[in-house]
């Protein structure tokens, strides 16, 4: 998934640098529309997407765990932190920048709250890989000849109960991973453009060094 950044040939990366910029830039114009439109996106997202309203669904659990939290605070302090959810008339901007940011687990895939990521069992993931299991019922009837490999990407996504987990020898539908580990946030756009550009740079210093170091062959970017 991770693009190797250093191996890249300079096309490639002017290509991919640019890809990243734009992409940024089209999230972040999330910040500039209301919150009513981000609201009617997110919803057509979730009715398209059966695994996005899953996701949207752990994410706003985990904010509701927040409130949950909060509003356990002594009665002075939860009178001094505002309200996660409710956003009354005229507060709407004060109430809006007191909601902590939510990132998504490289790891496990589920949106997390860095307040609940404390512990270092916050993440529940499976480190090994979905493998066919050829006992389930999954595949009474499937012929290989005629329906395709059982193992397959696809398969891995339509039909989850015909796998296992060979870190645990879970169903592969079992979502719940069997170890426990930080969430490792997945890094933002932002990030990724300026960890990019820094290994630009370094490369760049390289190519510079090579270039007055007379006895060092020929200078193949593409090779660093
Ligand atoms: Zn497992
Ligand atoms: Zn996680």
């Amino acid at each position: 998934m991770a693009e190797d950044v250093a191996a890249m040939p300079e096309r490639a990366f002017a290509q991919y640098l640019a890809r990243l910029k734009r992409e940024e830039k089209d999230i972040a114009e999330l910040d500039h529309v209301s919150g009513q439109v981000c609201r009617n996106i997110l919803k057509a997202l979730c009715e398209a997407n059966p695994e996005f309203h899953h996701q949207a669904r752990i994410c706003l659990w985990e904010y509701g765990r927040l409130q949950d939290a909060l509003s356990h605070d002594s009665p002075e302090d939860a009178l001094r932190r505002p309200n996660v959810f409710q956003v009354k008339t005229g507060t709407k901007r004060k109430a809006d920048e007191s909601v902590p940011e939510l990132r998504t687990c490289k790891k496990c895939g589920w949106g997390f709250l860095d307040e609940f990521n404390k512990s270092g069992e916050a993440c529940c993931s499976h480190p090994g890989s979905l493998v066919v299991d050829p006992t389930s019922s999954t595949w009474v009837g499937w012929e290989e000849d005629d329906h395709g490999p059982k193992d397959s990407e696809e398969n891995r996504k339509l039909w989850p109960k015909g796998f296992r987990w060979d870190c645990c020898d879970d169903a592969g539908d079992e979502r719940e991973g069997c170890q426990n580990e930080w969430h490792e946030p997945v890094p933002t756009k932002k990030q990724r453009v300026s960890e990019a550009m820094a290994t630009w740079r370094q490369r760049k210093s390289i190519l510079k060094f090579r270039k007055t170091d007379k006895s060092a062959g020929p200078v193949d970017l593409a090779a660093e």
